[in-house]
């Protein structure tokens, strides 16, 4: 049916020239740009579900999107060090939004420079009020971009900052069940930082900020300690990093392997995890269960 194909891609060739290119640098941000822009925007994800974006390799075909995007939504905190060039290499001459901007940066946890140049923990997704906040720079952006679908934007980002609170809400009356003595969060990467400190848990990282970062043999060993005198009852792994010293070290201290966390990506379309709320949810359901 060339007629039809023909139609089809004059059609789309159409909508493609309405409706602004936003790029996202993780699938988090991926869905809040899609929460609030809807059809009035064409959102791609530079990364796909289930890769670190810390140690992300922009492609040649990256290159190419980067130069015909009219808005780029980064996470900022100092997640996307590849961003830069990947931006001066493309010749990028849309607006660059900082998603997490205005937000008071925690430090990261295991840095152990002096306090003068400690790096901001980038992972300011791990408490829904923090994203209440990137969802209002979002829509405040697309406004700007095409101000004649301000009142869908605004009303969108309305309805799902309504959505977030009722996630607020809820995981603040879940982490209460739990007893204080066992709001002790042994994971795989320093990614829980900002969970940690909005919901009243204590963080061990096994690693250090970047999944990458593996611990020494003293390191595990005090873990493997902290765990059987703390009678901390599971350890918990990510979607986005290596199982494997999590695994040996829960097999050492004799205690369970939790249900895998979503801490950097969701997970891939068609399972609940797939949006920032259910991701969120999955969460604080898991930690909940297995600390309990
Ligand atoms: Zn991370």
């Amino acid at each position: 049916m060339p007629v039809l194909r023909l139609f089809l891609f004059f059609l789309s060739a159409g909508l493609a020239v309405a409706q602004p290119l936003v790029l996202t640098t993780n699938t988090i941000l991926d869905d809040l740009v899609r929460r609030v822009g809807d059809s009035d925007v064409r959102v791609l994800c530079l990364i796909e579900p289930g890769v670190d974006p810390h140690a992300y390799e922009p492609k040649p075909a990256d290159i190419r999107l980067m130069a015909k995007a009219d808005i780029v939504v980064v996470n900022g905190l100092g997640l996307e060090t590849w961003l830069g060039k990947l931006i001066a290499n493309s010749g990028f001459h849309g607006v660059l939004v900082t998603a997490s901007e205005g937000l008071s940066p925690l430090p990261a946890a295991t840095d152990e420079a002096t306090s003068a140049n400690r790096r901001p923990d980038p992972h300011a997704w791990q408490d829904v009020r923090n994203v209440i906040r990137y969802v209002d720079n979002i829509r405040a952006a697309l406004v700007k971009q095409s101000p004649e679908h301000a009142a869908d934007f605004n009303a969108r980002a309305a309805a799902f900052t309504r959505e977030l609170e009722a996630l607020q809400a809820y995981a603040v009356a879940q982490f209460a069940t739990l007893p204080e003595a066992h709001r002790k969060l042994v994971t795989s990467h320093d990614a829980l930082g900002y969970l940690a400190r909005g919901y009243g848990l204590t963080i061990v990282p096994i690693s250090g900020l970047s999944p990458d970062q593996e611990p020494d043999a003293r390191q595990l060993a005090r873990i493997i300690t902290f765990i059987r005198r703390q009678h901390v009852p599971a350890v918990f792994i990510e979607s986005t990093s290596n199982p494997k010293i999590p695994e040996l070290i829960a097999r050492e201290a004799g205690v369970a392997v939790a249900p895998s966390l979503y801490t950097d990506s969701l997970a891939a379309p068609g399972s609940p995890e797939a949006s920032y709320p259910g991701m969120f949810r999955h969460n604080v359901d898991t930690i909940v269960r297995a600390l309990r």
